[in-house]
């Protein structure tokens, strides 16, 4: 079943529905069909595309983004999302790697793109298409929606590379349909008429959750990028509204909501997650928003699909079990298989701290062109998330930390999550993290960037003090850098790797 036939189907089913909506006008359900069914046969006919083909779609948040994606797929053709906020000389490899024929950028990403791709050792030829060459496109003539074999490659997912150089995970349409099949048996049946509202970007996994909307007659509104006012906005003037926020992002609207009256609006689900939503900043979010919070936990290889905590996951007395469960990322999504494992790949017993494995249909096929990481990252079906964790006699999953962003002082693990949780509680501080650095005896120590509140002044003794009483000395950070912001990429992650490159640039 191709990806894009069940948005064909409800457009022929019901083709007045507003099916897109942005700040470029709206379509509805047959308008976007015609534009996708045009520009699939511009892809095939016009272009010469041969089925497979990737088409790298590297755009900040507009309509196109959308009929590209399901024109690629009814083309039968798989889409190569990126970020729209990495460099162009980070763009290069991707398309070398991908072999993407076909580029389509917006306009002012365009011109560092074609100096990036002339550096490249590779000279195949790739075309980078302009907004005049894409209303040509549009207007080809349609194409009836491609066959594809399950297993067909549909999205091709670059890890967003905040551990490391990215890789192409690589998801069929089987795996996303199995995705959307999971959100309406996780998370909400869609009805007509109800809105998925996107703030993040597109090009994550999360814009993914357009399809179980599309699909049921869900009402996509497509923002530039994450303004705590739109979003709010956006809340009063649509129906029943869904929408991703990283954790970042619903601190940054938890924030924002002080003294707003009725800020929730319409709103039916906020899922979060794509990193660590901390304990304090959750109950903040949950003052406000209430039993509408849904954490996904999941990772490019299985995007937003591992576990769920649910809405009335929480909803609770807060006492000491709601608190544990708040802090954990839920149960395993339906149709997907959780495990905590040692280095052998043996089962723990619950309560005991190992590597998190998932299988399922949503796990990917693999990398592209990458066997070496894809056998170290799937053995035996099992996908190794590179993630620690526990899980408990409920199969609620805690994680503690990436093994990579472990802490290894002397021997003795830290898990940098644990540090932050603490330091949080601090009233003053907005943002922090903590990571290793190098030290000659010990291997590595803790260190943490914090980012107060404007105007607060919070010194590192203090923070000292805290840590002190709340966790074993040797996990305390040693030093405290104070900073206006935390790097992050565009879909609201802090950037360790960044924080790192200071720690050396600096000397510190
Ligand atoms: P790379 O794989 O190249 O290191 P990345 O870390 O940005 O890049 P992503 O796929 O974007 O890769 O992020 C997945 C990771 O984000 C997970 O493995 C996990 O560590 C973290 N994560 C995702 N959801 C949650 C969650 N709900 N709670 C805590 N951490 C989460």
């Amino acid at each position: 079943m191709n990806i894009a036939k069940p948005f064909l189907t409800r457009a022929r089913s019901h083709p007045h529905l507003q099916a897109l909506t942005s700040s470029q006008g709206s379509l509805s359900f047959a308008e976007l069909a015609q534009r996708v069914s045009s520009l699939a046969g511009g892809l095939r006919n016009g272009l010469g595309l041969e089925p497979g083909s990737r088409v790298m779609l590297w755009m900040e948040n507009r309509n196109e983004f959308l009929e590209l994606l399901f024109a690629t797929w009814a083309a039968g053709l798989c889409a190569v999302p990126v970020n729209a906020k990495l460099h162009a000389r980070e763009v290069a490899p991707i398309v070398l790697d991908s072999g993407a024929s076909i580029i389509f950028t917006s306009g002012s990403l365009q011109s560092g793109l074609m100096d990036a791709l002339g550096s490249l050792p590779d000279s195949r030829p790739v075309v980078v298409v302009d907004d005049d060459q894409y209303q040509a496109l549009a207007r080809a003539l349609p194409m009836a929606c491609a066959e594809v074999a399950p297993t067909d490659l549909a999205w091709l997912f670059y890890t967003s590379g905040t551990t490391g150089v990215p890789k192409g995970a690589m998801l069929s349409h089987r795996n996303l349909m199995t995705m959307c099949l999971q959100y309406y048996a996780d998370v909400d049946h869609v009805q007509p008429g109800q809105t998925m509202l996107h703030a993040a970007a597109l090009s994550h996994g999360s814009g993914l959750y357009a399809l179980p909307h599309l699909f049921s007659g869900g009402h996509q509104v497509i923002e530039q990028g994450f303004e705590t006012d739109a979003v709010f906005e956006a809340l009063q003037r649509y129906a029943d509204v869904s929408m991703f926020a990283a954790p970042t992002m619903l601190s940054r609207l938890t924030r924002a909501a002080q003294g707003i009256n009725n800020c929730a609006g319409n709103l039916l689900t906020a899922y979060y997650g794509g990193g660590p939503m901390y304990v304090n900043d959750l109950l903040k979010t949950l003052d406000i928003f209430g039993p509408r919070l849904f954490q996904v936990y999941g990772q490019g290889e299985s995007p937003m699909t591992i576990t769920g905590l649910s809405k009335f996951d929480h909803q609770g007395n807060r006492d000491e079990a709601h608190l544990a469960r708040l802090a954990s990322c839920g149960t395993a999504r339906t149709g997907t298989e959780i495990n905590v494992v040692d280095v052998d790949g043996n089962a723990l017993p619950l309560g005991e701290l190992g590597e998190v494995v998932t299988r399922g249909d949503t796990r990917m096929m693999g990398y592209w062109n990458n066997e070496k990481a894809t056998a170290a990252t799937i053995k035996a079906g099992w996908l190794w998330t590179g993630d620690i964790g526990v899980l408990d006699e409920k199969g609620y999953l805690t994680l503690r930390d990436r093994s990579k962003d472990m802490i290894i002082r002397g021997g003795s693990n830290i898990y940098p999550r644990e540090i932050e949780e603490v330091l949080l509680r601090h009233p003053d501080i907005i943002e922090v993290s903590v990571i290793g650095r190098a030290n000659e005896d010990l291997g590595e120590e803790p260190v943490a960037f914090v980012v107060v509140k404007p105007g607060a002044a919070v010194s590192g003794e203090e923070l000292d003090n805290m840590c002190l009483e709340n966790m074993a000395r040797f996990k305390r950070p040693r030093e405290y850098f104070m900073t206006d912001s935390l790097p992050k990429n565009n879909y609201g992650k802090i950037l360790k790797t960044e924080l790192r490159k200071q720690l050396v640039k600096g000397g510190q």
